[in-house]
């Protein structure tokens, strides 16, 4: 009550009092001081709390950051509630955090709570068990207890089993259900046990669903020379608890995953645990088996899980019950205390960077940890972003390790481009040229597999009028509509009735329509594109009628049918796999032998600085994916410029002669890696407000650079490639920094500015990957 308040406050303006920072989940960037009332008992940074907050004082979730004792508690609010019984994120995250807000432009609030599964924020995970101990506590008098049962009765053998396993000791007790079926009897004779009060029943909370795994295998690998000389290096570094970066430049089948596997053994074997995050997409069951196998104390977070079981994974990690995590990108927020070492599969990937705030990228925020955790971090990767091989030359904590050939001396698939720039139908009226085709049919009768990839970057697929050349756009973007067959309407049937030939979906707001089959300018028929995908997919029906075709992209699939379709795959029930991108990952098919890249060109996309660098990854990574077992593999590239360094490079499986074509031009133009990134983007549902307050913010940050006469340069104000997406209209500022920490502090001032006070929404992206 009111009168109760001014009390405390005179009493504790007298003495001294305890205050915890609080940060909330929301878009101001500051912490808020609170009283913690002493009945609330000891709080500690980490644990979240329930805080009255603005005029309102309505109750908000935020976390404890720091506590102090103060005297001056004058106008300080009091905590109302400490919510967690212990922190959920333990200093050394609370740490990384900070950063990552510093680094990403990011209210902590909203990092902290990023870095939780919202399962755990909701409390799920465990499940209430019954727990049967006998009513004693000590063996004299259990023995007492089983004395007094009948010989041979099914209590007795409850009493034993009871007795056995210590279950009177504090803390003991054997689950019900598990005790029941161990004496093999029933919940009726346990109940009489109960009733009679020799045992007692505890509720205890346990982890849902995570039983301790199969035995392990310890397989018979000898490690070749590089392999050996990598993990070496690895290995003092975790022997002595330093931080230090691995690029492990490894091409396809050199045996990295084997690397990663020792590196996480020895942390183990050293008490430590060991993270490995892997692209999403790569966590398929065929991944997570191979871990399984090696590592009894396993955790994996993948998408895959429900809420439920992603925060029973999770508090099994925070209760050191896991030796290793696996997982896909929020992974390297996994609890682990003690950590020996952070390994990052296919580190050049793009799905590392997080699109929404705070826009981190996990593999940078991998680097850092380890930093803070005296740990040793591994980047793997066939193709190493030119940011990772850049820094092995520039920074000290660098070192490349490689392992130049595949294991057991199996030979790099041989690679062969198809010119197709003479084609003028090529990809509008066919996809599989001739030689492709051939050897299709070649791979088909020898009984091998094979895995046909489009790339959609380069292929631009959308509905327009044959007549008048209307073009179905988006009605919230600047972007036309992409198509899809019916299949895509199975979900909501009614849909069907419609006179139509499809949907349109948007790929930038995924806003959905229906397809008019007639131009609604002119009224002639529609052409329809079809998505790149399902459109070879039914060339391909054509052309190998006898063939069982699989298709797989973002549009078909969702995570588990992924998984299922790759597993169904692998035990060779599909003979053809066709799909995008995705295909390229990480996935191991002993039986395929040919690999075509029905398209290999991103000219379409020039604005893209880093198109050739993710053709050269693409093609490079698709190789991989063939010759794995004991036949050797082909590479089919259809390409319409044979002669790009992008091409060329790859097919010589030549790494280090791309990076040295394709650097020289970065560094002059001032791009990547040789200079950090920052991207300010202005949004606004009014166009010239946009352009009105990107004008402004222009101005004040060039002011700012120039008074203080820092190394940035600006770029800007310009329209993206997409001008408007979800009504609202985007213009980015790009700015570029040699040293990364210059940008850094200039961002962390420039943004309470008078950038605060443009009345259009601001973004930032750190290191963007467009
Ligand atoms: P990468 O991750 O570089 O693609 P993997 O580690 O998956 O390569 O290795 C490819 C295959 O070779 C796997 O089946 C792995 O068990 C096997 N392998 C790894 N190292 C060796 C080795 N030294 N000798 C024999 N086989 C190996
Ligand atoms: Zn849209």
């Amino acid at each position: 009550s009111e009168n109760n308040t001014l009390f405390d406050f005179s009493e504790q303006s007298r003495q001294e009092a305890l205050a915890a920072e609080v940060v909330f989940d929301h878009n101001l960037d500051r912490s808020f001081s609170y009283i913690v009332p002493e009945e609330l008992g000891a709080i500690q940074p980490g644990q979240r709390v329930s805080a009255p907050f603005g005029k309102g004082n309505k109750k908000l979730t935020g976390f404890c950051i720091s506590t102090e004792k103060t005297s001056n508690t004058k106008g300080l609010k009091r905590l109302s509630k400490i919510i967690d019984s212990s922190p959920l994120l333990a200093h050394p995250l609370i740490e990384l955090a900070q950063w990552l807000s510093l680094y990403y432009v990011c209210p902590l609030g909203q990092v902290l709570s990023a870095m939780l599964p919202a399962g755990v924020k909701k409390g799920l995970g465990f499940v209430q068990k019954r727990f049967i101990k006998l009513n004693c506590d000590n063996i004299h008098e259990a023995e007492e207890i089983q004395k007094k049962l009948k010989e041979g009765s099914k209590q007795k053998r409850l009493v034993t089993i009871l007795t056995i396993n210590n279950a009177f000791i504090s803390g003991g007790g054997i689950e019900s259900s598990e005790l029941i079926k161990e004496a093999e009897t029933t919940s009726q004779t346990l109940k009489k046990l109960l009733d009679a009060g020799a045992a007692v029943c505890e509720r205890k909370a346990v982890l849902k669903g995570s039983h301790e795994l199969a035995a392990v295998e310890e397989p018979d690998i000898t490690l070749n020379s590089s392999q050996e000389e990598s993990i070496g290096q690895i290995n003092q570094k975790i022997d002595q608890s330093a931080f230090g970066v691995f690029v492990l430049h490894g091409v396809t089948g050199s045996g990295k995953t084997e690397v990663y596997i020792r590196a996480l053994a020895k942390a183990a074997e050293k008490g430590k645990k060991g993270i490995i995050l892997l692209p999403e997409i790569a966590l398929t069951s065929q991944t997570i088996l191979r871990f399984k196998k090696r590592f009894k104390r396993l955790a994996v977070l993948h998408s895959g899980l429900t809420e439920a079981q992603r925060a029973s994974q999770w508090h099994k990690i925070k209760l050191g019950k896991a030796d290793v995590v696996i997982g896909a990108r929020s992974a390297v927020f996994a609890p682990c205390d003690k950590l020996g070492v952070i390994i990052v599969d296919e580190e050049h990937e793009s799905s590392y960077k997080q699109d929404t705030a705070p826009r981190y990228n996990a593999r940078d925020t991998a680097i850092k940890r380890a930093q803070i955790e005296n740990a040793a971090c591994i980047l793997g990767s066939a193709t190493p972003s030119f940011e990772s091989y850049f820094n092995c030359k520039a920074k000290k904590h660098f070192k490349l390790l490689k392992l130049p050939e595949r294991v057991e001396k199996r030979p790099m698939p041989q690679m062969q481009e198809v010119d197709m720039s003479g084609r003028r139908a090529f990809m509008s009226e066919f996809m599989i040229g001739e030689k492709l085709k051939e050897d299709i049919e070649n791979s088909l009768s020898s009984g091998e597999q094979a895995i046909l990839l489009l790339n959609r970057r380069g292929y631009s697929n959308f509905i327009y009028c044959p007549e008048c050349a209307h073009t179905i756009h988006c009605r919230n973007c600047d972007a036309s509509l992409k198509f899809h067959l019916s299949d895509m309407l199975n979900e909501n049937s009614s849909e069907k009735l419609y006179n139509t030939s499809g949907l349109a979906l948007c790929h930038y707001c995924g806003s959905r329509t229906l397809v008019p089959k007639n131009c609604p300018v002119c009224g002639r028929q529609l052409t329809m594109r079809g998505s790149g995908s399902q459109k070879l997919e039914m060339e391909l029906n054509e052309k190998f009628p006898k063939a069982k075709i699989a298709r797989i992209d973002t549009d078909s699939m969702k995570g588990k049918d992924y998984r299922e379709l790759i597993e169904a795959f692998s035990k060779h029930e599909y003979d053809i796999l066709a799909g995008t991108q995705m295909l390229a990952k990480g996935l191991h098919f002993p039986n395929v032998t040919l690999v075509g890249i029905v398209n290999a060109d991103t000219s379409a996309n020039s604005s893209d600085f880093r198109s050739a660098e993710k053709t050269f990854q693409l093609i490079s990574q698709v190789a991989g994916r063939t010759g794995r077992g004991s036949k050797p593999g082909k590479v089919i590239i259809q390409t319409t410029a044979p002669d790009s360094p992008a091409v060329k490079f790859a097919k010589m499986h030549d790494y280090e002669g791309f990076y040295k074509n394709q650097t020289p031009m970065r560094d002059m133009l001032g791009l990547p890696p040789f200079r950090k990134q920052a991207l300010v983007q202005i949004r606004n549902e009014k166009k010239t407000r946009a352009e009105e307050d990107a004008a402004k913010a222009c101005e004040t940050l060039s002011s700012l650079i120039k008074t203080a006469q820092l190394d940035i340069r600006l770029k800007g104000p310009f329209e993206p490639p997409i001008g408007r997406i979800g009504r609202e209209f985007r213009v980015n500022i790009l700015l570029n920094a040699a040293n990364p920490a210059v940008m850094m502090s200039f961002l962390s001032k420039a943004r309470f500015s008078e950038l605060s006070r443009l009345s259009s929404k601001l973004f930032f992206d750190i290191d963007p990957l467009f």
